[in-house]
């Protein structure tokens, strides 16, 4: 009965921990990069995502900092390519001189 509908008073609307799983109202907890919120205990015990989160965190992290790695390895192998393309069609051209 006095529970307000969610979303019109921010200060009481509860939130579930990511970490935990209580209900903690929102002042009292802190929202991840991944819209996780963890409420103060568990952010004193240093959790900052939830297992699930954790997996893809890493998993994200991998992937930003081997992207660029990806583009240049990608990048080094089309001009590899290219350039032996192209050393291949000057080394097989028909031998007009030799005849
Ligand atoms: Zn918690």
């Amino acid at each position: 009965m006095d529970q307000a509908p969610p979303g019109t008073n921010p200060s009481h609307v509860l939130k579930d921990c990511a970490g935990c799983g209580a209900s903690v109202p929102r002042q009292d907890c802190h929202r991840n990069r991944y819209g996780e919120y963890i409420c103060r205990t568990c952010q004193a015990a240093g959790v900052r995502f939830s297992p699930q989160r954790r997996r893809f965190h890493w998993l994200h992290r991998l992937i930003r900092v081997g992207r660029p790695w990806f583009a240049y390895v990608a990048v080094a192998i089309a001009v590899t390519v290219a350039i032996y393309m192209i050393i291949d069609r000057v080394a097989s051209a028909p031998p007009a001189a030799s005849e």
